[in-house]
């Protein structure tokens, strides 16, 4: 009898990370991101298995999971919490505060952010060569790397920051990209708000007021 296909005891309940996702189902999200849909924007990985370090993606496709580096958790984090912000333009019990004519505008914008953060981390995974070609190159820029997040641990507790989930640093690859796209992703906003509640009297300053304090993560100018 041929052999047939590998059946994954699957769990109770699939985990879906908000921060822990793997980078290619990331990246399929934003692939198959329809633009002008206002769908709500995923990442979309899940972890269904009772007992696999693979995600559904990347196990029905024979792969390996691409977790993000180490060094950006904590611009995955800061991802994850500006996709749940997002998540109130799409909340039925806000639609007397946020028009859904956003979710159009909003939808695309995270697509794109959660695409800035994908080229960020490559970026960050080239210059410290953690995807290496071949497993010697790997085994040998993996110490390295490994020696790096100790050092940014150390510099992090030091400076009272959250030293579990490092972030990047000005002059590291993929800074500017993600601080410019953060930016960029609340101006864009904060522009459709103005454009759409727009009534002469200035009242939309009362929304874009409340967009920028509630926004989760620290924007950063002048770079
Ligand atoms: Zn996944
Ligand atoms: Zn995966």
């Amino acid at each position: 009898m041929p052999p047939g296909p590998v059946r994954r005891p699957l769990a109770e309940a699939p985990f879906r990370p908000a921060v822990m996702f793997c980078l290619k189902c990331l990246r399929t999200s934003v692939k198959n991101y329809v633009a002008g849909s206002g769908v709500q924007f995923e990442p979309n990985c899940c972890f269904d298995a009772v007992s696999s370090v693979k995600c559904r993606q990347c196990a029905a496709r024979k792969s390996n999971c691409i977790p993000t580096a180490t060094g950006m958790l904590g611009n995955a984090s800061d991802l994850a919490e500006i996709l749940r912000w997002a998540a109130y333009f799409w909340d039925t019990e806000q639609e007397g505060i946020w028009d859904p004519a956003f979710r159009v505008p909003v939808g695309n914008f995270t697509a794109a952010l959660a695409a800035k953060f994908a080229d960020a981390e490559k970026a960050h995974r080239v210059e410290h060569h953690v995807s290496a070609a071949t497993k010697k190159a790997m085994v040998k820029h993996a110490a390295a790397y490994r020696g790096f997040v100790v050092e940014r641990r150390t510099l992090a507790a030091r400076t009272n920051e959250d030293f579990e989930y490092l972030r990047l640093l000005p002059g590291d690859a993929g800074y500017l990209l993600w601080q410019l796209a953060i930016s960029t992703f609340l101006d864009d906003i904060i522009q459709e708000v103005t454009r759409l509640y727009a009534d002469g009297q200035g009242n939309e300053e009362r929304f874009v007021q409340e967009l920028r304090d509630s926004f989760p993560v620290a924007v950063v100018r002048g770079l």
